[in-house]
């Protein structure tokens, strides 16, 4: 479903990605893990053309993906990306926040949409907070929302970046229960996480991420527990 092939991005004379090749198939789970700044956000937000590359090629479904294409519309469609801070719209309630894409995007009918996001925050467990404004929510319940809008365009894929680095303790939990639902229903996703525990359980493969290169890549299992790359194993270490 994405096909990332010997990418290279900079920023300036900084070289952030280094030669990133790697394949995501419809209903795989992949984890990016790695130290600050080894490049994961960058590599997501260049799959749905948020960040440009000058090398190599990303395809989403045989698609190229190019930031200033005409087709990058489409792309962002079938690939929504939710961030560790939830970019709601604060004047909207949770409900409007979930509608906006598909109305003013997608051009859906709004009694139907209206529908969708109902059913999508009943999903994410927010049914009796739909007439929420973000402020009046948790930072956990925000952030699903975040999911249940990202669902609302109903996309192939979903990108997270760190979706629960910016959450209490005591609110993570809830954030990972609706992403495994969604692991379980076989959406596609590409985390960035450092919460192992989850990617031991739900990721098809690991990618550990350094310097702007995929170092190691495996199954979860093998990556978490019994790296291979001195580095990877330092980095785990660390984070225990
Ligand atoms: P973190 O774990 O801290 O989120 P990361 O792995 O997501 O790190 P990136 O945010 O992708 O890392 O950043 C990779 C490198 O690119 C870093 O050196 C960062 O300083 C640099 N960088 C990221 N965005 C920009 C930008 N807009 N302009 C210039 N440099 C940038
Ligand atoms: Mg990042």
């Amino acid at each position: 479903m994405i096909e990332i092939k010997g990418v290279h991005k900079r920023f300036g004379s900084v070289s952030v990605l280094e030669g990133i090749d790697l394949e995501v198939r419809s209903g795989e789970v992949v984890c990016l893990i790695g130290p600050s700044g080894s490049g994961k956000s960058t590599l997501l937000r260049c799959i749905n053309g948020l960040e440009s590359y000058e090398q190599g090629e990303i395809l989403v479904s045989s698609q190229r993906v190019d930031r200033h294409g005409k087709g990058i519309h489409d792309i962002r469609t079938q690939v929504a990306m939710v961030f560790q801070r939830f970019n709601l719209f604060p004047h909207r309630t949770a409900l409007e926040n979930v509608m906006e894409g598909p109305v003013y995007v997608k051009k859906e009918n709004p009694r139907e949409a209206r529908e969708h996001a109902r059913a999508l925050l009943e999903k994410v467990g927010l049914a009796h907070r739909m007439d929420a404004y973000p402020d009046e929510l948790s930072g956990g319940q925000q952030q699903r929302v975040a999911i249940a809008r990202a669902l609302a365009m109903r996309p192939r894929a979903i990108l997270f970046d760190e979706p629960t680095s910016a959450l209490d303790p005591e609110l993570v939990g809830e954030v990972l229960a609706v992403m495994r639902k969604l692991v379980d229903e076989g959406m596609t996703m590409v985390v960035v996480t450092h919460e192992m525990g989850f990617a031991r359980e739900v990721a098809d493969k690991v990618c550990f991420l350094y310097g702007g290169r995929i170092l190691e890549e495996g199954a979860s299992r093998q990556v978490l527990g019994a790296p291979r790359e001195v580095r990877t194993q330092e980095f785990l270490r660390r984070l225990l």
